[in-house]
């Protein structure tokens, strides 16, 4: 007796043979991956608390977004044309913003990636992260994991200069508060230790916003940062989660090369010197590529310099402000055609090695591939159903993983299961009630734009040459 069975669909494992199901059948009991196989294996006398019937849909594992920022789906769109976009952000994340922000937020953002198929989601709490109280990660959590989601989450540094002056709001009353370089550390191996695993699919990571030391940084204090954020990552077994750009990794690496490993995702990698590029390969440490994101506009990613060196490369949202979706399908198609454009060759990036860019390599490099990336036997029941019957994608029935990722879109997600629990069903949230989730998260952006005032708000949302074949920043 399993829990949930589902039959007669077209199942792609992601498994290590690559194996796909023409008419294949999966089954659920408790949390795990019972059985998988096709159809005529499947004994008749067999049975499910649960059957659906998936007949000719596509059955994928759940997809993984290595990286998002907790607190962008309330700034969509905010400062598009604000020349200054991450000193608003900045701005708005650390002055302006109270524990209600963060939890409506959080909800919204899981609840958008559910539905797009994404079971385990990675966010870094703000632009870089609020590291002052340990209620806003924990609200942040709380809000995303009542979507039923699997979420990981840390802080670590923010940008300086410090001591930093983050405002709270007690009883709506805002005030100026301190963060001073030692606060961060604390607080970041407190909420380690205390917040890793309150709740099953709540993960605390560490998640320091930035390698490159700022100007005003000294070499041994960017040092000292980067060496605090790898111990305490060693320390607990958590996995190293941040960005990186041109001259950050070599500055690491020459003063703290610990902080490389297989779990250190090195978010953007935009710049990269043949050097660096050598230092993730032999460190094996990740990089995690958002091909829609705007870090690739001024220097792009390296990304085959990085593979044919032998390095790892997983593909992430970046979601989602000013401009960007959690829908990790277009990241699938977009970074094929952008690396195919520069390279000059439609060879590069197979639908295969993409879609394993969204689950098993992104389980790897977070260090969870034990429990979610793939379908396989004893492994977390995390289950996506994706209605092809749809024009767009019918008749379905040639090289499934090519079908998908050129054509498919988050909205075609019918079906979702996490830890063998359905999340999702025929595109109705289960877990949680939806329209309250939209709800909160409109009253929490209106209390956002009403502390922030017209003039701030005008700032923000003006866009001259809307209309133009080229626009121009707000200053
Ligand atoms: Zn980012």
């Amino acid at each position: 007796m399993y829990d949930l069975l589902i039959r007669n669909a077209v199942i792609v494992t992601v498994d290590p043979q690559h194996r796909v199901f023409e008419n294949g059948y999966i089954a659920v009991r408790g949390n795990t991956i019972a059985a998988i196989g096709a159809m005529e294996e499947l004994p008749e006398e067999v049975q499910a608390a649960k059957v659906i019937d998936a007949k000719g849909k596509a059955v994928l594992p759940g997809l993984i977004d290595g990286h998002g920022h907790g607190g962008h789906c309330l700034t969509r769109t905010l400062g598009d044309q604000y020349a200054n976009w991450d000193d608003m952000a900045e701005e708005i994340y650390f002055h302006y913003t109270d524990d209600d922000f963060w939890y409506a937020e959080a909800a919204l953002a899981a609840a958008e990636r559910l539905k797009f198929g994404i079971t385990t989601a990675v966010s870094m709490i703000a632009s870089t992260p609020r590291s002052d109280r340990l209620e806003i990660l924990q609200a942040h959590f709380d809000g995303a994991l009542k979507t039923g989601i699997r979420e990981l989450s840390g802080i670590g540094f923010s940008d300086g200069p410090w001591p930093k002056h983050p405002h709270i709001y007690v009883d709506g009353i805002r005030k100026e508060t301190v963060l001073t370089p030692e606060q961060v550390v604390e607080n970041t191996e407190k909420a380690v230790k205390t917040m890793n695993g309150v709740h099953p699919r709540q993960f605390c990571i560490v998640a320091p916003g930035n390698l490159t030391p700022r100007a005003d940084d000294t070499p041994e204090f960017a040092a000292w940062k980067n060496r605090e954020m790898a111990r305490i990552a060693h320390e607990y077994g958590v996995a190293l989660h941040t960005h990186a750009r041109t001259g950050g990794i070599q500055f690491t690496y020459d003063t703290t090369p610990e902080f490389f490993g297989p779990h250190t995702s090195l978010t953007h990698s935009t710049g990269l010197t043949q050097s660096e590029i050598d230092i993730v390969a032999k460190t094996g440490a990740v990089v995690f590529h958002g091909p829609t994101t705007r870090a690739n506009i001024s220097v792009r990613c390296p990304v085959y310099e990085i593979l044919r060196a032998g390095g790892e490369v997983v593909i992430v949202t970046d979601g989602t402000a000013p401009d960007r979706s959690y829908d990790i399908w277009r990241d699938m198609k977009v970074f094929q055609v952008i690396h195919r454009i520069h390279e000059h060759d439609s060879t590069l990036a197979p639908p295969g090695r993409v879609l394993e860019m969204c689950t098993i390599r992104a389980a790897r490099a977070l260090g969870i591939d034990h429990l979610t990336g793939s379908l396989e036997v004893g492994k977390r029941a995390d289950i996506i159903i994706v209605n092809t019957n749809q024009p767009h994608l019918a008749p379905f029935n040639i090289l499934p993983e090519a079908r998908l990722v050129a054509h498919a879109h988050g909205q075609d997600v019918e079906t979702v299961i996490v830890d063998g629990e359905i999340m999702m069903e025929n595109r109705i949230m289960l877990h949680c009630d939806e329209q309250r989730i939209l709800d909160d998260a409109a009253a929490a952006q209106s209390k956002l734009f009403e502390r922030l005032g017209p003039e701030k708000m005008k700032k923000y949302t003006t866009y001259p040459g809307l209309y133009e074949i080229q626009s121009k920043k707000v200053d």
